[in-house]
């Protein structure tokens, strides 16, 4: 790695993930791409305020500011870093990278923010050296032409966009609720949980958890492409996955082994009924109210005698009569995993530090799948069943686990609302960042679904009406919806 100051580098790069996100693994690759290609990288880590990267910017006179996050609500905070530079007057070219960061969103909320230099989204490592080197080229007309170049793409972006947007079609709410997901609640008879309230789990077992790990997203964070195990056939990447497979495999050894990681959980299970259409409603064993979670339902038109899905469609109505289950969890397999990534880096070791953090990630999706299935078949016991890894790992069981952040169920606000019923922040070491981001990284959470007809959908976007109805369930202002809701409306709330 070349060091500060080093002049035979060609050009300083400041990157760093956004304030409320904790995620990092695109980040230091890109880092490790871009310093093995001579650029000087200073990395200011994860949850970085914009005062902290505006500043470092000025007094390193760093060449180019990226920006990294994961989670929907950093893009707004890309927004806000944006907007600051504009307002400060700063001309640093601006590089956009992450996962839910994409071509759209930097063209339609970040570059109108700051015109001063260019705004460029970078898909992946292996871009972000062609990206980098075209802005600093020494060559002024080639760096113009890549500069006019995207910006002319963006401005196609924006415009195909409008288009799009103008052409769908969006039903009121009202009518999307009356065309509802139909359960036949008369006949069914929803299963009985074998207990009730929170369960904490510390200290399971890592060898337990390492068996569920599904590998085919390990290499994607690598970004090599191709199914495992597959992928060890593959005439391109093949060599480099099978390389990066058996160090993973030692590494996970040691960690298992010498214990580099703790997995904790809360999970719970509570009476539940669907109420008003979109809300479901969570009692205690003496039937009082515990908590009410809210839901969004799908809102774009579709052909005549399709549903308009909301989660909330898989639990008994209340009107029913009938008592329902829903179930709650939020694992993670991060603690202790700081420390030794920070050794790792300071011994100059980035491969294994990356490694280390993505076989913590998948740990945490092991962990969560291993515990789905003994909610299925122990806990809430609603099922016998006799799944492969393969299966499982495809999702050929009876119920969901969605996540609140992911498409059915966007709002990360309401991660807030299921880690106060877990009680997560006190009985184990899991917290939320102001952007609603799980810390530490290497953590899940969600909700159990049992009934045999739930199943994972795209909520898409949504109209104000829904919007206004939901801020007024919810009891918040409506521009804090908005704010957090930005990524689907589909109106524009400024
Ligand atoms: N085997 C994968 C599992 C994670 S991805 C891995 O190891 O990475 C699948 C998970 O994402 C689901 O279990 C669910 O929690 C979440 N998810 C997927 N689609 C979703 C949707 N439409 N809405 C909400 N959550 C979803």
């Amino acid at each position: 790695q070349k060091q500060i100051g080093d002049s035979s580098t060609k050009g300083k790069i400041l990157m760093a993930t956004v304030k409320g996100d904790v995620h990092d693994i695109g980040k230091n690759i890109v880092g490790v791409v871009l310093s093995c290609n001579n650029y000087e990288i200073m990395d200011l880590g994860v949850m970085v305020p914009v005062d902290k990267i505006l500043e470092t910017a000025i007094r390193e006179k760093v060449d180019i500011i990226g920006l990294s996050g994961l989670i929907t609500p950093s893009l707004d905070e890309m927004v806000d870093v944006a907007k600051e530079m504009q307002r400060r007057g700063l001309n640093f070219p601006l590089l956009i990278g992450g996962a839910t960061t994409s071509k759209l969103h930097t063209a339609i909320k970040i570059e109108p923010q700051y015109d001063r230099a260019p705004v460029v989204h970078v898909l992946d490592a292996s871009r972000s050296v062609a990206v980098v080197s075209s802005l600093l080229s020494k060559d002024q007309v080639s760096r113009e032409i890549f500069v006019q170049k995207t910006k002319a793409e963006y401005v196609q972006v924006r415009k195909a966009r409008l288009e799009r947007e103008n052409n769908k079609a969006y039903v009121s709410i009202k009518k999307a609720r009356e065309q509802k997901f139909a359960i036949d609640w008369q006949t069914y008879n929803p299963p009985v949980p074998k207990w009730l309230g929170n369960k904490v789990l510390k200290n399971y077992s890592l060898e337990e958890i390492s068996e569920y790990i599904d590998w085919t997203p390990f290499f994607s964070s690598w970004q090599l492409t191709g199914k495992y195990p597959a992928i060890f056939q593959d005439a391109v990447v093949g060599v480099e996955a099978r390389k990066l497979f058996l160090d993973a495999q030692s590494l996970l050894r040691r960690i298992i082994d010498e214990k580099w990681i703790e997995a904790e959980a809360v999970i719970g299970l509570f009476k539940a009924n669907s109420v008003g259409d979109d809300d479901i409603e969570l009692y205690g064993e003496d039937d009082q109210l515990i908590t009410t979670l809210h839901h969004l339902r799908q809102q774009r038109e579709k052909s005549a005698g399709l549903p308009y899905m909301c989660l909330s469609d898989f639990v008994a109505p209340k009107s029913t009569g009938k008592t329902d289950y829903l179930g709650a969890f939020a694992v993670t397999t991060g603690i202790g995993i700081e420390e030794r990534a920070k050794k790792l880096e300071e011994a100059n070791d980035d491969y294994h530090a990356i490694m280390l953090k993505s076989l913590a990630d998948r740990m945490a999706e092991a962990f969560t799948e291993c515990l789905h299935h003994k909610m299925r078949t122990e806990w809430w016991a609603y099922v016998d069943e006799s799944l492969t890894n393969e299966e499982m790992i495809s999702e050929q069981y009876q119920g969901i686990r969605p996540a609140p952040g992911y498409p059915a169920c966007p709002d990360h606000l309401e991660k807030r609302t299921l880690f106060d019923l877990l009680q997560a922040d006190q009985h184990i070491q899991m917290k939320l960042t102001e952007s609603m981001a799980m810390y530490p990284a290497s953590s899940v959470s969600g909700w159990y679904f049992s009934h045999p007809e739930s199943k994972y959908f795209g909520l898409g976007n949504i109209g104000k009406d829904q919007v206004e109805d939901y801020s007024i369930r919810k009891n918040q202002d409506i521009r804090i919806t908005e704010k957090w809701l930005a990524p689907i409306l589909n109106y524009d709330a400024n």
